[in-house]
């Protein structure tokens, strides 16, 4: 399968917060503030609010996509794909398949999925 293949099945936003949303549930959420497990989430604001304190946590808070503002679909398509195909791909071909502007930003999101363990999709950490 092609790249474009991986990043078609990505197509909405939405749709790829709703996997996240259920990636993070399955791993279960620690609040930062008070270490309660059980939350709300809050669909307005697209974050978990921690069920004691009300503390918020958003999806790509201690995920390897926290302080990146790149879409989620670029995200998830990479993964996947890095995943999956354990082919190789590089930034600049990444850069025309989005359509993205910049380099420098695909760069940094390919070099911080390449250099996070594989087994750990996301790598998703509760603290
Ligand atoms: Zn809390």
């Amino acid at each position: 399968m092609k790249f474009k293949e991986y990043y078609l099945q990505f197509p909405e936003e939405e749709l790829c917060i709703k996997i996240l949303k259920t990636l993070r549930e399955q791993k279960g959420l620690l609040c930062k503030k008070c270490g309660n497990q059980t939350h709300y989430w809050k669909k307005d604001k697209k974050k978990f609010e921690c069920k004691r304190c009300k503390f918020r946590t958003s999806l790509k808070t201690g995920t390897v996509m926290e302080n990146s503002n790149l879409p989620l679909r670029y995200w998830l398509a990479t993964i996947s794909y890095l995943n999956t195909t354990k082919k190789n791909i590089s930034a600049l071909n990444l850069q025309q398949e989005f359509g993205h502007k910049r380099y420098e930003p695909i760069w940094l999101m390919l070099k911080k999925i390449k250099s996070m363990p594989e087994t750990d999709f996301l790598n998703i950490k509760n603290n």
